[in-house]
């Protein structure tokens, strides 16, 4: 007898590849310019004209290895963040960062720490280094500030003795729920410092609350707290796949230990460089999504429907009963939004802002 698949282990059997949920290449050709792309989170106005003139004075040089340091994105980082470049990692998007983190700091002997609707990553990430998952009761879908969102108190009372990292995410995907400083403070002062506290920031640029700005500065203080970031949202260059890890500098050294040298590729650095030199088009894409998002919230609240707030480029809808219907007859007339079931929130859908046109065409086509 052969066996048709080799034997993975305890941690991979358990899980699941990634579903895309459509085969998007296919209806791209189905529905052509009519298809509204609203299920990833992608910034409707593409990336900064000068990534784009960056890529292309790049392309020559593709026959050359990257620059395994990204020396050149990492000093703009350095200098935009203000904080050393040897404070940065560079990954292949920050999913990239995400997973490797766990492989650095976490085992088949210590546990991970995050929120029941926290980002879908960190229990892949978690079971990808064998580690047990604790997995804390977000809020209540009628907490009446932040429904779904993550319940710092619980997670900081979650974490033992053997907990490595936490894993939080600021703003949330796919609750688009937030915390402000003053919390994220309140939960670091509680943890201790043999448990690596990781704040996903991939929504950082969308933020207007005043009272988040970032997890950045609390770095002086929590020398154990590492903030990841991604070119994939605000900066619109999700297809390049850039991101990056700001932490100590013996932190960032760690993660460098396991990171593969060519991670991020050549075009990839030019344009995310580039990207971070037009503040201008962070800002222009800031605001067109605050205004479209309040509009795109309005128009879904008028039909009685209820929409979680958020702080990000999306919002989550509860449909109130089971949304895989809506989510067919959407997808029917080529309008993709991002169902939830995984999450186990199937009453939920995920929808992304888009374009003012795509936008109208979700609501026409929402039953
Ligand atoms: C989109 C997203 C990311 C970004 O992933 P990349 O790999 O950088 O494209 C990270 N975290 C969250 C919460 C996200 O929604």
């Amino acid at each position: 007898m052969t066996l048709a698949a080799a034997l993975p282990n305890a941690a991979t059997r358990a899980l699941c590849a990634y579903d895309p949920g459509h085969d998007l290449p296919a209806l791209r050709r189905r529905f052509g310019a009519v298809l509204a792309e609203l299920g990833s989170n992608e910034n409707p106005l593409g990336p900064s004209p000068r990534a784009v003139a960056a890529i292309e004075t790049a392309l020559p040089e593709i026959f050359r290895y990257p620059d395994p340091k990204g020396g050149a994105l990492k000093t703009a980082l350095a200098r935009h963040l203000e904080v050393g470049a040897g404070q940065i990692a560079l990954g292949n998007g920050s999913h990239e960062l995400l997973m490797l983190i766990a492989q650095c700091f976490a085992d088949a002997h210590t546990s991970v720490v995050f929120s029941e609707f926290g980002f879908a990553v960190f229990p892949i990430a978690t079971a990808a280094a064998g580690a047990r998952p604790i997995r804390v009761p977000a809020l209540t879908p009628d907490h009446a500030a932040m429904p779904l969102g993550h319940d710092l108190d619980a997670m900081a009372a979650a974490i033992c003795s053997d907990t490595r990292i936490a894993y939080l995410a600021n703003p949330n995907n796919p609750t688009g729920t937030w915390f402000d400083d003053a919390a994220l403070a309140a939960l670091l002062a509680r943890v201790p410092p043999t448990t690596l506290v990781v704040v996903d920031e991939a929504y950082h640029e969308f933020v207007d609350d005043a009272a988040l700005t970032s997890a950045l500065p609390l770095l002086q203080k929590h020398p154990n707290l590492v903030v990841t970031r991604t070119f994939s949202k605000a900066h619109a260059l999700a297809g390049l796949r850039v991101g990056y890890a700001v932490g100590s500098r013996e932190n960032i050294s760690i993660i460098e230990r396991l990171r593969e040298s060519f991670n991020v590729n050549s075009l990839a650095l030019a344009a995310a460089e580039a990207a971070l030199g037009d503040p201008e088009h962070v800002a222009r894409s800031k605001a067109f999504n605050l205004a479209e998002r309040t509009w795109l919230a309005a128009q879904l609240r008028s039909r009685g429907l209820r929409v979680l707030p958020s702080q990000t480029n999306f919002v989550l809808v509860d449909f109130e009963r089971d949304a895989a219907s809506i989510e067919h007859a959407l997808f029917e007339r080529g309008v993709i939004v991002r169902p939830m079931g995984g999450y186990r929130l199937p009453e939920f859908l995920r929808i992304s802002v888009g374009s003012r046109a795509e936008n109208e065409r979700l609501l026409e086509a929402l039953p």
